[in-house]
Formats: structure tokens, C-alpha cells, sequence
């Protein structure tokens, strides 16, 4: 029988934060593939935890994916972990969960720590609809492209940054957002946990004296409240009295009515001879 792969989630500062399930996942499996051997090693030694590890990360994960593989194909458990948070998530995991999912490998999420998720729900930010972009890419015309999205979004945006190039970011989106909301959430879970709910130009002058981890909450664009919007909320009859009203005979206001609301005229047509 093929083993099981499963992707664990560990703490983002707080030790605490790992689950009973995942405890017990890294206790029972037979290898554990790890971002940086090093840093899961203290993790299991603070919660005496003794298990081979193997590394899996950025610049070998096509070769390690296949021996994990492998080694799933012979029956072995495997547990996939990050230095922090959820692995696959602006950390390896996704060429080796893929790969498993090709082979009919079982890949099972064992949730816990995710940055971008706390920092979004005590942000204070709409969280109904959310964009994550991860790290802004360093190429300077994708970086432009989706410095564009983000200018143009009615959704939440959240990104990671370093805290070195956080600086050069908030200049660049100082220069798109105007009056937008921005939330910079900093060392989660962490003792000096943070979050500063100022204007973009209060950050970028209290950035020089930041440190640690920190992640941007950014509010979506305000959605157009164009007129079309709330005459597609009336009914049908209110927006043909609104059109009436304005002196329009039936004929332009059946067309007035189809083009608002995206429809064919003679659809329009048909619900006011009936
Ligand atoms: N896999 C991780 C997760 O589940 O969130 C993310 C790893 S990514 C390489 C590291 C980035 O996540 C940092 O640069 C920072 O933007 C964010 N991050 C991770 N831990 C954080 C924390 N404790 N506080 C604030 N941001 C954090």
C-alpha cells in the first residue's frame, strides 16, 4: 500500500501553536521532509520528538520530490513541514504535493499557523473577499503589473515582505492607494506582536525603526457606486418608472433599461407586453 503524505502546518513564532494532530502526525510517520533540517530539528527536540528528517527546499525540490516519491510509493508516511506556517504557502511543498496527487499518493493538510490568514482576520480589513500575492515579484514590469492590480482591486490585498525591502514597497504603493486603508501586521504570535492601523505615509516613517517579520494588509478600491449599480437593484418596474420619469418614451427606455442591465432588448421588450 502507498504511504501518505502529509503537509504540516508548525507555529509562526509561538511554539504553542503547533495541534495535538500534528504532534501526533510528526510522532507516527516514518520521515520528515523538512524546508531547513536545522530549523525542525529544534521544533522536535523542544517537543522530544525523534525522527529522520530529509531536506526539501526551493533548489532541490525537483530532485528531492522524486525520491519522496518513491519512498511514498513503497508505503512510507511522510510528513512535509516549513521553517514556519504552512508549507506550500510562499514556502516549498507544491512540486512534491503535485507530483503525489499524480501518483494517486493520499495528501492529507494538517492545518494550523498561517501569517497572512491572522493578519487579515485582526486587521480590521473587509475579510468577506481577500487577494493573497505572496511577495511582490523583484522583475520590474511584473512587479508593475501587479502593483496595477492592486491599485485597481475592490478586494483586500495582502502581501509578505521582507522587512529590508518593506521601505521601497510602501513608496511604491504610497504612489497608488491614495486614501486607502493599510494594516501592517508585524511579528505574529511573537512577543513584540503588532499591528499598526495608520496612513500609508505614518508607516513609511516609522519603518526605518521596524524589525521582524510583517506582512501588509491593504483595503480594496472602494467599489464604483455608478448609477447603473443601483437601478440593476430595482425591479424592473421602478427602473422604468425612473426612466419615465425622465421623459423617455417606452421604446428608448426598453433600450435604456437592456443596456444597463447587459440583457437583449427584446427580453426587456417581452416582460412589459405580457
Ligand atoms: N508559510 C508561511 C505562512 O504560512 O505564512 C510563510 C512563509 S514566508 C517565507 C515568510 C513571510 O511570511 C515573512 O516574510 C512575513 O511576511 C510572513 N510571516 C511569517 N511569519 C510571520 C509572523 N510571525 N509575523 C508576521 N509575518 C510573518
Amino acid at each position: 500500500m502507498k504511504g501518505t503524505l502529509y503537509i504540516v502546518a508548525t507555529p509562526i513564532g509561538n511554539l504553542e501553536d503547533i495541534t495535538l494532530r500534528a504532534l501526533r502526525i510528526l510522532k507516527e510517520v516514518d520521515l520528515i521532509a523538512a524546508e531547513d533540517t536545522r530549523q525542525t530539528l529544534k521544533l522536535l527536540n523542544h517537543f522530544e520528538i525523534s525522527k529522520p528528517l530529509i531536506s526539501y527546499h526551493r533548489h532541490n525540490e525537483e530532485v528531492k520530490s522524486e525520491i519522496l516519491i518513491q519512498k511514498l510509493e513503497n508505503g512510507e508516511n511522510i510528513a512535509l513541514v516549513s521553517d514556519a506556517g504552512t508549507p506550500g504557502i510562499c514556502d516549498p511543498g507544491e512540486d512534491v504535493i503535485k507530483k503525489a496527487i499524480e501518483e494517486g499518493i493520499n495528501v492529507v493538510p494538517i492545518p494550523g499557523a498561517c501569517a497572512m490568514v491572522n493578519a487579515l482576520i485582526a486587521s480590521g480589513i473587509d475579510t468577506k473577499e481577500f487577494i493573497f500575492l505572496g511577495f511582490l515579484p523583484l522583475n520590474k514590469k511584473t512587479r508593475i503589473e501587479k502593483l496595477r492590480e492592486i491599485k485597481e482591486s475592490e478586494k483586500t490585498i495582502i502581501i509578505y515582505e521582507a522587512p529590508h525591502k518593506m521601505k521601497n514597497t510602501l513608496k511604491e504603493l504610497s504612489e497608488i492607494l491614495q486614501e486607502r486603508k493599510i494594516v501592517l501586521a508585524r511579528e505574529l504570535t511573537k512577543i513584540h506582536e503588532e499591528f499598526i492601523r495608520e496612513d500609508i505615509n505614518f508607516l513609511m516613517e516609522k519603518i526605518e525603526n521596524l524589525k521582524g517579520e510583517m506582512i501588509l494588509i491593504i483595503e480594496g478600491k472602494k467599489k464604483e457606486n455608478n448609477i447603473e449599480n443601483e437601478l440593476n437593484n430595482l425591479s424592473l418596474e421602478e427602473h422604468y418608472k425612473y426612466y419615465e420619469e425622465q421623459g423617455f418614451d417606452k421604446k428608448d427606455i426598453i433600450k435604456k433599461i437592456a443596456k444597463d442591465r447587459n440583457v437583449n432588448k427584446n427580453e426587456i421588450y417581452m416582460k412589459f407586453i405580457k
